[in-house]
């Protein structure tokens, strides 16, 4: 396992998944293809798979060590959850196992962030223990943005038991509320002194990057602001997943900005390879220079 450090505290990511999904043409409504084969010899075959052409994409959750607590950012899908994504669905991976071999035993876990509520990023909110979903991380608080909360609550109300998020609000959110560990957070709640938040509306109505900064140095915690690194170089390009496709892509403008300003470690929620890197202007966008230490 690779620790990357930024000043005193320490990052690790840890895989749930990892495999190649949607066609981009399918994934970003404003693709264009003569763009996208300009940066394909440097994302075949990592985020790129070759032949299909079909966007790679890991699952994974960004384990924080500040010294004074062990937060975890993203949740992933979880284990024995229904969902309708085959891949997704009734999953069985040893990702306890994978956090507790970064000696980070559930129980050691203070504090649990999630970017937004979508169902890839509060699976291990909660796992199955007699037929009921129980918080996984006993002595956690979770964190969750009051906006994006509010939002899926309000949809839960429209669609339904079950429906929202394919059910992740019902078996990944819900419980943790009714058990007393929810915390709801605006962005200016600081769970440590080396954390901060700041709002990136648009994927979803709440959705929030959380920076970690020490001794001059800064991560960057983007969740789906941007789901691939072609967006660094495109980011006027939203995802079909976005809520909201304008405000996202304002939105992805302003956190690659900040990134360029505070240089911080960019760390998305689903890059695979490196998975981290560092945003450098060009032209009118950007480009990434990836952090190859991991
Ligand atoms: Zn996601």
């Amino acid at each position: 396992m690779t620790v990357r450090r930024i000043g005193g505290a320490t990052i690790e990511k840890v895989e749930e998944l990892c495999a190649a999904g949607f066609r981009p043409n399918r994934m970003f409504p404003k693709f264009d293809q003569q763009a996208f084969d300009v940066q394909k010899h440097w994302m075949v075959p990592t985020h790129v798979e070759a032949g299909s052409d079909r966007l790679v994409g890991s699952v994974h959750t960004w384990i924080v060590k500040t010294g004074r607590h062990t937060i975890l950012i993203d949740t992933c899908l979880g284990n024995d959850k229904q969902r309708h994504n085959p891949g997704w669905n009734k999953l069985d991976t040893p990702f306890l196992n994978r956090l507790r071999a970064c000696g980070c035993a559930p129980e050691s876990v203070d504090f649990v962030m999630c970017t937004h509520l979508h169902v890839d990023h509060v699976g291990w909110n909660t796992k199955l223990e007699n037929g009921r979903w129980v918080p996984t991380f006993p002595n956690a608080k979770y964190l969750f943005a009051k906006r994006e909360y509010a939002h899926w609550e309000t949809e839960r109300g429209t669609q339904g038991e079950g429906k929202v998020n394919d059910g992740s609000f019902d078996d990944s959110v819900l419980p943790i509320v009714e058990a007393g560990k929810a915390v709801m957070i605006e962005s200016d709640h600081q769970p440590d002194p080396l954390l901060t938040i700041k709002d990136y509306p648009g994927h979803t109505p709440g959705s929030i990057a959380i920076n970690l900064k020490d001794d001059g140095r800064t991560a960057t915690f983007s969740g789906d602001i941007m789901h691939h690194p072609i967006q660094v170089y495109h980011p006027d390009w939203s995802s079909q997943f976005c809520w909201d496709q304008d405000m996202s892509a304002r939105s992805r403008r302003t956190l690659l900005e900040d990134c360029v300003e505070s240089n911080a470690l960019l760390c998305p929620a689903h890059f695979p390879g490196a998975n981290a890197g560092y945003v450098k202007p060009e032209g009118n966008a950007f480009r990434l220079e990836w952090d190859e230490q991991r």
